[in-house]
């Protein structure tokens, strides 16, 4: 069971979207819990004001430490210990696979989620445990940041993808990209479904399945292939790609990589 917890400006944006399709399920089923606290309730002023000028000058508002602190106070009343605070800032680590699994394990995580030019830093000093970014650009607030990951990590809590949806076989999941996929029909627009998918035979259709992969993540994304573990037959595989002996054409780039990856690996 996850509870996740949203301090957030625009609680209806949060509820709205992870209240929906498979999450959303999830939370029917008790898997998965969602609990947002609008920061504005906890006003100084007692007019909903919590944003104010930055000290120093400068465009744009900050908003206030105290606000911030009560909401995140009252919030933490409710829980035995305390709990992973992560700060949705474009200045953090960046999120990735391996932290949406590692972060599935906890029992609650609250989101803290900016706007404006960001949150006085001396409420982030005291409450926050993990500062993350989804990516280098900049947002208008943290609600589409703290979604991506409630998403992401949501997938990783045991029951909540069905068997059908499973994870497994998934982008990052083994290091790599996901194979190409194919559904009915088997002929579309004069396009035809890979021969070998429609072969029935499983080891041949997993070798392509993985070579695709292989080649998708060389393309797209090379520098992931460095942290890849790959057996004989992959290597094998790496070799003819090297040698133009696919029908795979690769570029002079792609095989100079590919020619280093393989003489790195051996080395290690
Ligand atoms: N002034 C801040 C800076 O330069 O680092 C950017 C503030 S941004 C306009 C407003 C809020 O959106 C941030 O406080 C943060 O919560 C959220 N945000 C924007 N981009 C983000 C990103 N790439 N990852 C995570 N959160 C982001």
């Amino acid at each position: 069971m996850m509870n996740f917890h949203v301090l957030t400006l625009f609680p209806e944006m949060i509820e709205d979207a992870l209240r929906t399709s498979i999450t959303g399920r999830a939370m029917t089923k008790g898997l998965l819990s969602l609990h947002t606290v609008n920061i504005r309730d906890y006003s100084v002023t007692g007019n909903g004001r919590i944003d104010d000028y930055p000290y120093g000058g400068g465009a744009g508002m900050v908003m206030q430490a105290e606000p911030v602190m009560r909401a995140y106070e009252a919030l933490q009343e409710t829980m035995e210990k305390k709990p992973r605070v992560i700060y949705l800032t474009p200045q953090g680590q960046v999120f990735h696979q391996k932290m949406a699994e590692e972060l599935a394990l906890e029992e609650n995580l609250v989101f803290l989620c900016g706007h404006y030019e960001g949150v006085d830093e001396r409420v982030l000093e005291e409450i926050v445990t993990d500062q993350v970014s989804i990516g280098d650009y900049v947002l208008t607030g943290g609600e589409l940041p703290a979604l991506v990951m409630m998403d992401a990590i949501s997938r990783m809590v045991p029951g909540v993808l069905s068997n059908q949806e499973s994870g497994e076989t998934e982008s990052f999941q083994n290091g790599l990209l996901e194979y190409p996929q194919y559904s009915r029909p088997e002929e579309w627009r004069g396009k035809k479904v890979p021969p070998v998918l429609l072969s029935g035979h499983h080891g041949n259709v997993d070798r392509w399945r993985r070579n695709q992969s292989i080649l998708r993540t060389l393309r797209v994304r090379p520098e992931l292939l460095e942290s890849v573990e790959f057996d004989k037959k992959d290597r094998k595989y790496l070799q003819s790609l090297i040698r133009q002996e696919t029908e795979n054409r690769i570029t002079e780039e792609e095989i100079n990589f590919l020619s280093k990856l393989l003489a790195n690996k051996t080395k290690s």
